[in-house]
C-alpha cells in the first residue's frame, strides 16, 4: 500500500521540548528553565496592549511592521529599509536556513550552539555538520576547518545558549574574513543586550561591509520579557531580507506583539534596569554555586550552566531536589551535557531561593 512520506531528513529531527512550567503538586513554581526576563516586560508595552485591545483587531496586522522597525531602527541606529520583524528570531532561523540551504548543502553549527540550529537545517532538508568547541566555547579555527565546498550557511550564538560563552569582536571578525564570500553568516544575538564586555559586539559592522552575506538576528522574547508575544527581528543586507519576505508567513506578527514592541524597545529604562538586575545577580549566583562544589561556565547571558562534580547523577539528582522544593531549572542532557544544569537568573527571591536549596541539596 502506498503512503505519505515525510521530506527526506525530518525524522532526524528530535523534536524541541520547552522548560516545563508546572510541578504536580505545586500550585506556584520558581521557573528558572527558559531564559525568560524575571522583571517582565515594560509597563509601558503593557499599556500599548491594553490600548490597542479596544478597537482593531478584526484587522490583519501590518504586514510590513513599520512602525516596529522605525522604532529598532531609531534606537539601535539603524536603517529600517534593513530590518526585519519575525514570529520569534525562530522562525528567521527557519526561513534563513530555507532561504539558503537545501538537500546536499552543509550548514555549520556549534558543539553545544542552540539546539533550535540542528532543526532549522533538517527542516530545510540540508546536512547539519557539528564543529567542537573548546572550553564550551566556539572556535573559529574549528569552525573554518569544517568549511566545504558544499557549506552555505554558518550558524553563531553569541553570546550562546546554554553555555553563555561570548566571541570578542575581532574573533566574529576573523571567522568571517575566513569564510568564503558565498557562505552567509547568520550571528543569533538573542542575548546581546545583557553583555557587559567591552569587546563584544553584535555584528552590525559585518552586516555593512557590503558583502551582503551576514545577517544579525535579535529577539524581544529576553532582556525585553515579551516571550509570550514572539516577536524577533533581524538587520540584514536587502537581497537576504527579499529572500526571507518572499517566504515568510504574510502577517507573521501581530498587531497586539508589534504594538508592544514597539513600547518595550523605546523603554531603554526598562531594558537597563533588566541589565544592571542581571549584573548584579550574575557574579552572586556563580559565586554561591561555586562555593557548594560546583562549576559555573562564564556566562554573558541570563543564565549560567552549572557543571556537577558527581557528573549525570549528581546532576539529575539536583533536579530533581530542586523540583521537590518547586524549582524548575533546565536539564540540559540533549545537548550531550548531562552532568549540568543551565539555570536561568530569576527575581531576588527566586534566586535566594534557588541558592538556599541548592546548599540543602550538598549538605
Ligand atoms: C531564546 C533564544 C532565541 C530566541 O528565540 P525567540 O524565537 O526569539 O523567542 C534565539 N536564539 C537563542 C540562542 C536563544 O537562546
Amino acid at each position: 500500500m502506498a503512503r505519505i512520506t515525510p521530506r527526506k531528513g525530518l525524522l532526524n529531527i528530535t523534536p524541541y521540548k520547552a522548560g516545563d512550567a508546572k510541578i504536580d503538586g505545586f500550585d506556584r513554581v520558581i521557573k528558572l528553565a527558559s531564559n525568560e526576563s524575571p522583571l517582565g516586560p515594560s509597563p509601558k508595552a503593557v499599556e500599548a496592549i491594553k490600548n490597542r485591545t479596544d478597537s482593531g483587531l478584526q484587522l490583519y496586522p501590518d504586514p510590513t511592521c513599520r512602525e516596529l522597525r522605525q522604532a529598532i531602527g531609531e534606537i539601535h541606529g539603524l536603517k529600517p529599509e534593513q530590518i526585519i520583524c519575525s514570529a520569534g528570531s525562530e522562525e528567521l532561523l527557519h526561513l534563513l536556513a530555507k532561504g539558503y540551504a537545501t538537500d546536499g548543502d552543509e550548514v555549520i553549527y556549534c558543539q553545544y550552539g542552540f539546539i533550535a540550529y540542528p532543526i532549522t537545517i533538517y527542516a530545510a532538508g540540508a546536512t547539519p555538520v557539528m564543529v567542537q568547541e573548546d572550553n564550551f566555547t566556539a572556535n573559529v579555527g574549528a569552525i573554518l576547518a569544517a568549511v566545504t565546498p558544499k557549506t552555505k550557511i554558518v550558524n553563531l550564538a553569541n553570546p550562546n545558549n546554554p553555555t553563555g560563552t561570548y566571541l570578542a569582536k575581532s574573533e566574529v571578525a576573523r571567522l568571517r574574513q575566513g569564510l568564503r564570500d558565498d557562505i552567509l553568516l547568520v550571528l543569533d544575538a538573542a542575548y546581546a543586550e545583557y553583555v557587559a564586555q567591552d569587546d563584544y559586539d553584535a555584528g552590525f559592522d559585518l552586516v555593512d561591509n557590503g558583502m551582503e552575506n551576514t545577517i544579525v538576528t535579535r529577539t524581544f522574547s529576553k532582556i525585553y520579557g515579551l516571550a509570550g508575544l514572539r516577536v524577533g527581528w533581524a538587520y540584514g543586507p536587502k537581497s537576504v531580507l527579499d529572500i526571507l519576505h518572499r517566504i515568510r508567513g504574510t502577517f507573521n506578527v501581530g498587531t497586539l506583539s508589534q504594538a508592544a514592541a514597539i513600547a518595550a524597545v523605546r523603554d531603554v529604562d526598562h531594558v537597563a534596569k533588566a541589565k544592571a538586575h542581571n549584573s548584579k545577580w550574575m557574579p552572586i549566583m556563580s559565586q554561591t554555586l561555586e562555593n557548594l562544589g560546583m562549576t559555573v561556565t562564564a556566562s554573558q547571558g541570563n543564565f549560567i550552566l552549572v557543571h556537577f562534580a558527581g557528573g549525570p547523577d549528581q546532576a539529575t539528582a539536583a533536579d530533581q531536589y530542586l523540583r521537590s522544593k518547586g524549582i524548575i531549572v533546565r536539564p540540559v542532557g540533549n545537548y550531550d551535557l548531562a552532568g549540568a544544569l543551565r539555570i536561568t537568573l530569576g527575581t531576588d527571591c527566586e534566586n535566594e531561593a534557588l541558592c538556599a536549596a541548592m546548599s540543602s541539596f550538598f549538605s
